[in-house]
């Protein structure tokens, strides 16, 4: 019911005016979303690597069944990866890309044109390919988020054909899905960036968990096995229970600090973020930016309404 009447909600140019309009929309957008455009992005990082933090930035987009708009993301990346590049920290400091890099999403570059079966998949890698291109060419990476699980292995075959030219691309890894402690295994070699989150999709029993506490157990079995290999992982929650025990199992397999990661949203507990930097860790803040904000924020909380939570507790929160 909630759910419908977001989807709804999203979808009414009425409803949508009232909400960009609406002072309280303005405090939440800034508080999750890293900004409208390029330059404002690159100012947002600029902020977050000021403070200790590093980055990776997301370009907000509609999945797209339309070329011209796949391609115009494309665009857009290479923009943001040219500016990062231009842009340093201080007068004479590192160009911002030493410490930001980008995540993009297959789905917005193309993987799902032409419906299964179709040539998306080929549009989307030779897409993610000029993205990674450009990108070691200004000394950045790229994570390929994942998505529900119907794209997860045509993710993964991408993945796997980038690395052969772009090792340093990273993977996604979603806890909640039976098939994820194989796929930390197949993905915990030496060079191999790993993130690991919960998932964020409304998936059905027969591929995840639906009990929270069975998602949270398999995380903390993904970590250990991630903490165990030769790979680099970077574990992105929230979650002080999981954050802890991802510590303690890489002080346990013998990792430092430099060899592992903390991944957290842009807005969502900051002053953790901070504290957990100020003790020495890597964390990199996970920033959406784009004018298609107002769809984001909509599909996140019609994804699981319980993100209202999530986000009203964001606002309240000062951890
Ligand atoms: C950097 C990053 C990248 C991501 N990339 C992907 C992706 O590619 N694909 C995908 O499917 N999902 C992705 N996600 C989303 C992820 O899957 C989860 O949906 C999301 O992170 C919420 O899960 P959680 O681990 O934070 O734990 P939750 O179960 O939401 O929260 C656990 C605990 O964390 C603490 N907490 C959570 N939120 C707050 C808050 N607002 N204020 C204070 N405390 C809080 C509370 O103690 C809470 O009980 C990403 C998440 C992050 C952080």
């Amino acid at each position: 019911m909630l759910r419908s009447t977001i989807l709804a909600a999203s979808r009414n140019r009425g409803v949508e005016t009232l909400i960009t309009r609406a002072p309280v929309s303005r405090q939440v957008v800034r508080r999750f979303v890293g900004g409208a455009d390029t330059a404002a992005a690159v100012e947002t990082t600029r902020a977050l690597l000021g403070a200790g933090l590093t980055v990776t930035l997301d370009h907000l987009g509609e999945d797209t069944t339309d070329r011209d708009q796949a391609a115009a993301v494309v665009t857009a990346y290479r923009e943001l990866l040219e500016s990062l590049h231009r842009a340093h920290l201080t007068e004479r400091g590192m160009p911002l890309t030493a410490r930001a890099e980008v995540s993009v999403k297959l789905s917005a570059i193309g993987q799902a044109l032409d419906g299964p079966g179709g040539d998306g998949e080929k549009i989307a890698l030779e897409h993610a390919r000029e993205i990674c291109t450009v990108a070691e060419r200004v000394g950045a990476t790229v994570t390929l988020d994942m998505e529900d699980h119907t794209t997860t292995d045509s993710t993964l075959g991408i993945l796997a054909a980038l690395r052969a030219d772009f090792p340093a691309t990273a993977a996604v890894l979603q806890a909640y899905l039976h098939r994820t402690e194989g796929d930390c295994r197949d993905l915990a070699s030496a060079g191999s960036r790993v993130r690991l989150c919960k998932g964020a999709y409304r998936e059905p029993a027969s591929v995840a968990h639906q009990k929270r506490e069975d998602v949270d157990l398999s995380y903390v079995r993904c970590t250990n096995i991630l903490m165990s290999g030769a790979g680099y992982p970077m574990l992105a929650t929230h979650d002080p229970r999981l954050i802890e025990i991802g510590i303690e199992r890489a002080r346990f397999h013998g990792k430092q600090e430099r060899d592992y990661e903390l991944q957290m949203l842009y807005g969502i507990r900051p002053n953790e973020q901070r504290r957990l930097a100020a003790l020495g860790h890597t964390v990199r803040v996970y920033v959406p930016y784009g004018a298609q904000w107002y769809g984001y924020l909509m599909r996140r909380l019609a994804e699981r309404p319980a993100n209202l939570t999530f986000f009203a507790r964001a606002l309240l929160s000062k951890g």
